[in-house]
């Protein structure tokens, strides 16, 4: 059995942290808070969506994604569920295959994982921050305070740097990187988007049910349906944040990347026109901004009358081309994205250390010997609905699982 320091009581940590306690390791886990896994109580709207029912590599993106296939091959959603299970967390599957706490609490995945860590006697060391790892003459890590610690292996688990304020700051890239690994160039992932601006700064803060496509060849692709929350720079809610991987991947390959708005998802665009035609004939005296007053949010209707630049004039003098072009508009909001929030926005760094450095059955580091790397930090991300958690979770089960 052997002596094993694991850097960041995040999610991988803590995981690994107890697959190798039970295993009879001597387990020391550094963490810079006071406390672990603070980043774990915001995740899933603070219910935490701690894996998916259908986990497959196609969820995870990355210059290699089947690096993933043997650790969630080992460790997948049968293996997750028996985990959880096992230390008091019974699940609850909502929309899509996204699996939560049946308490609907992420503070109960962390006090869980945390009771189960104890329980077994993993010795946690908060306040501790990592400054240095050595693998000179001794293995060792040296904290802040020059304080230093010996181990016969030791595990990096420091996260990317997706809300920096959890303390995932992007450090752990530099502490890797001193011992010579290299990096795929971060992004946001899982992030809200910028909007090319239609009046939008007016109407931050309102929500409306709809699809958001992907435009692809002037064609609707790659379809969500949520809430859209407009907000002052573009628009946000889980559709947006979903889609967000292939607008992003898109947007760097150096794509012209063009959404499309349903804002009115629960009519029919023939029956919208047919439905615009009489009610406009019936109410012929009003404005277009009144006659469309009960129809759509009345914060839209500026935004539509000037998306399609017209004025805003009695709905008699509309031609029946008109009113196709704002049933249209209603049901095919286009709108050009031209940027995304930055990393410490989004849910999920994208990129990181370089999958061609770590042995996939293994997470060893293929540079230094007797040096692991698990979860997010490395340049793996998953979509949005539990894949993240999920590949923290597999990363540690596959490293855990290969020291004897
Ligand atoms: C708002 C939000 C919501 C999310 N919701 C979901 C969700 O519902 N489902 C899902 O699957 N994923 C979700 N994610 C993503 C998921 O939380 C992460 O992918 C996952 O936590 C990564 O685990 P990790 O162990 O790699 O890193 P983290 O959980 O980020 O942990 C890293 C730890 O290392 C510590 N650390 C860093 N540097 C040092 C150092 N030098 N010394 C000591 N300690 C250090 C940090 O303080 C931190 O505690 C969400 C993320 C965010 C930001």
């Amino acid at each position: 059995m052997s002596k094993i320091i694991i850097i960041g009581a995040g999610a991988s940590g803590v995981m690994a942290s107890i697959i190798l306690k039970r295993k009879g390791h001597d387990v020391l886990v550094f963490e810079r808070n006071e406390k672990p896994m603070k980043k774990i109580y915001a995740t899933g709207n603070g219910r935490c969506n701690f894996t998916n029912r259908n986990i497959e590599y196609k969820n995870y993106h990355g210059e290699n994604k089947k690096f993933v296939m043997s650790a969630i091959k080992n460790f997948g959603y049968e293996e997750a569920i028996k985990f959880f299970n096992g230390i008091g967390i019974k699940e609850l599957e909502l929309e899509n295959g996204k699996v939560y706490p049946m308490s609907l609490q992420a503070s109960s995945v962390v006090k869980q994982m945390n009771l189960e860590a104890e329980k077994l006697g993993v010795k946690f060391y908060y306040n501790s921050y990592v400054k240095r790892i050595e693998f000179s003459k001794k293995n060792k890590v040296v904290l802040y305070d020059n304080v230093e610690f010996e181990a016969d292996n030791i595990i990096v688990a420091t996260g990317g740097r997706a809300m920096e304020k959890s303390g995932s700051d992007g450090n752990g890239y530099k502490l890797l990187e001193n011992l010579g690994h290299s990096i795929v160039q971060t992004h946001p992932g899982i992030v809200q988007l910028r909007l090319e601006n239609y009046d939008l700064k007016k109407i931050s803060g309102t929500k409306i049910p709809g699809y958001i496509y992907l435009i692809d060849k002037n064609k609707k692709t790659y379809e969500q349906f949520s809430d859209i929350l407009f907000t002052d720079y573009g628009v946000s809610g889980p559709g947006v944040l979903q889609i967000s991987g292939e607008v992003i991947r898109g947007m760097l390959s150096g794509k012209e990347i063009i959404i499309s708005l349903d804002l009115l998802s629960y009519i029919k665009e023939d029956e919208l026109f047919k439905y615009l035609k009489i009610n406009f004939k019936e109410n012929g005296f009003k404005y277009l901004s009144e006659a469309l007053v009960g129809i759509i949010n009345d914060k839209l209707i500026k935004v539509i009358i000037n998306y399609l630049k017209y004025e805003d004039i009695a709905v008699s003098n509309l031609s029946k081309e008109n009113i196709f072009n704002i049933s249209k508009a209603l049901k095919d909001f286009r709108v050009e994205v031209t940027g995304y929030k930055s990393e410490k926005d989004g849910q999920v760094t994208c990129g990181g250390i370089s999958t061609k450095e770590i042995d996939p059955k293994t997470m060893e580091s293929k540079i230094q010997k007797n040096l692991y790397i698990i979860g997010e930090i490395m340049d793996i991300d998953g979509d949005c609905g539990g894949y993240n958690l999920h590949w923290a979770w597999a990363s540690a089960n596959a490293c855990a699982n290969s020291l004897n």
